[in-house]
């Protein structure tokens, strides 16, 4: 087994189980967010609780976070920036694409900060841009 995969892990305070290095080794090698469907499909015949399980664990301990795109399907992708068990910084702007049906992470585009009215108080904000994608627009 790939010993930068185990690191990964470590580095969240997960342990390196087979499953997990498996699972993270799947996620890694996506250009695009997978649903526990996608993962499913990849890793079969791995039990689908298990997958779904190693997903939450996964999220949190700040490995992946879990992307709301519209769609009603939940999806993940591993965190591009500095985030911690519990703690999320993942506050870029997601792209689906209608023609190919991949959700992005734009990790470059930051959400703007929102103003509020008075006494609204949000601990989450997502926001979901949908077009064309690089390679579908090209
Ligand atoms: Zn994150
Ligand atoms: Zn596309
Ligand atoms: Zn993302």
């Amino acid at each position: 087994m790939n010993g930068q995969l185990e690191n990964t892990l470590k580095a969240k305070q997960i342990n390196p189980t087979a499953m997990r290095l498996l699972v993270l080794n799947f996620l890694q090698t996506q250009s695009y967010a997978i649903s526990l469907t996608d993962l499913e499909k990849g890793l079969a015949p791995a039990d689908r609780v298990t997958l779904y399980r190693t997903l939450k664990t996964f999220e949190e301990n700040g490995l992946v976070h879990s992307i709301d795109d519209g769609t009603g399907v939940t999806k993940y992708a591993i965190c591009k920036e500095h985030c911690h068990p519990g703690e999320h910084d993942d506050v870029h702007v997601h792209f689906f694409c209608k023609k190919c049906g991949g959700t992005f992470c734009l990790p470059k585009t930051q959400i703007p900060e929102v103003i509020l009215p008075v006494n609204f108080h949000s601990d989450e904000i997502n926001i979901v841009a949908k077009g064309l994608c690089g390679q579908c627009s090209g």
